[in-house]
């Protein structure tokens, strides 16, 4: 298969290739919009008090490029320097309102052909709060396709249109690459969710092609859910669940319903995988709401980190940050978000957070 997945770790990595090499490898930066900018500078000081041996290459992107009059939200100067990288770190950027302004998240998948998108969620019991002890899913979402490809139109006034494209190829390069994933990191089952029963051609397409794929796995458990009860069971029985693999919009919904009862949506990070290029970002938006008080939760956009360090084959330091996260985490230094009186034993803004886990490492 053309995608490169992994060096057989167990921990979800999304991982490519060992790099053995001194030399430092360079990574694209974006600092993103709201409290981008706070949980990127803890993440990269996080980075370098462990020894990630990267060369963080600043990129313009998001709300100020925007603003500025480009409304792709992307400076040439940033695609020039992620041709180059070919590894994107990403904190959240605010999409401003209105007609014109193009998503760059879809921007970016797309044009970087970036299909996979893998988001491991689980839970952290007994050191974060959540309701179900045993969480522990991978939501594996195509990520090109789907009502994200960005194709709307005006039809009149009154009438507005919004495409929903899925084809074979698409589908045949997920599906596959979320087998190769489960088989690889020895996970047992694959659920795939759509909605065949209303949309037959377009769900419908995707999940005949799972059918086919799947049973070239036999080692693999598969069964099919309709997205609507699917996401209703996920929430009310996380734990039965391994791998879930579904089409871009279902998987941005579920992944976020996962993320939030596994202890909060500030938590899990994602890669966005191409054939030889890769962006790591957490799954949560910029939440303006909280921007600039220090209080964000960080763990998202580190989780994303830890998965890219893996990926350029620094395994031990990505290992080493983990570690002090988790232990951070069971000492009970909690951020807002996960703060709790049973759980928690201090409640710590986002830099004391990152110094509690420098500490650790
Ligand atoms: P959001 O994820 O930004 O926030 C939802 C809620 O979760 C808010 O109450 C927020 O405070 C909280 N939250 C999110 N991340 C947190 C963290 N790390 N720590 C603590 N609390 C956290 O969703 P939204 O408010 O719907 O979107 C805000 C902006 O983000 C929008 O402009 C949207 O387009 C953008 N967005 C960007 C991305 C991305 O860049 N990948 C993804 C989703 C949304």
């Amino acid at each position: 298969m053309e995608t490169e997945l992994l060096n057989g770790s167990s921990k979800n990595y999304a991982s490519k290739k060992l790099n053995k090499t001194q030399q430092k490898v360079k990574i694209a930066i974006a600092q993103g919009d709201g409290i981008g900018p706070e949980i990127m500078d803890v993440t990269l000081k996080i980075l370098k008090a462990a020894g990630a041996n990267i060369e963080p290459n600043f990129i313009e992107l998001g709300e100020q490029v925007y603003l500025s009059g480009n409304t792709s939200g992307i400076s040439t100067k940033a695609w020039d320097i992620i041709g180059d990288a070919k590894i994107i770190l990403k904190a959240p950027v605010t999409t401003p309102q209105g007609k014109g302004y193009k998503s760059l998240n879809v921007t970016l998948r797309k044009s970087l052909g970036l299909f996979a998108n893998v988001r491991p969620v689980n839970a952290l019991h007994p050191f974060v709060k959540t309701n179900f002890p045993d969480m522990d899913v991978v939501i594996i979402r195509e990520n090109e396709e789907d009502l994200y490809a960005g194709i709307e139109h005006q039809q009149t006034d009154d009438v507005v249109q919004c495409l929903k494209l899925i084809t074979r190829p698409g589908c045949e390069r997920i599906v596959r690459y979320t087998f190769e994933y489960a088989r690889a990191f020895g996970r047992k089952k694959v659920t795939c969710m759509v909605k065949d029963n209303i949309m037959k051609l377009t769900d419908g397409l995707f999940h005949k092609v799972f059918l086919e794929i799947a049973a070239e796995y036999p080692d693999i458990i598969n069964e099919s859910q309709i997205i609507d009860i699917g996401a209703a069971h996920l929430a009310a029985h996380p734990e039965r669940y391994d791998v879930i693999v579904t089409s871009n919009l279902y998987g941005d919904i579920i992944s976020d319903i996962a993320a939030e009862i596994g202890g909060s949506v500030g938590m899990a990070g994602s890669a966005n995988i191409g054939k030889n290029i890769a962006m790591f970002e957490a799954i949560h938006g910029s939440a303006p709401d909280i921007a600039g008080q220090n209080v964000a939760n960080p763990s998202g956009l580190l989780n994303a980190a830890i998965n890219m360090l893996a990926y350029i084959g620094q395994t031990e330091v990505a290992d080493k940050v983990k570690n002090a996260w988790l232990s951070t985490l069971e000492a009970g230094h909690h951020t807002a978000d996960i703060y709790d009186n049973k759980f928690s034993i201090k409640k710590l803004s986002t830099s004391e957070f990152a110094e509690a886990i420098i500490e650790r490492l």
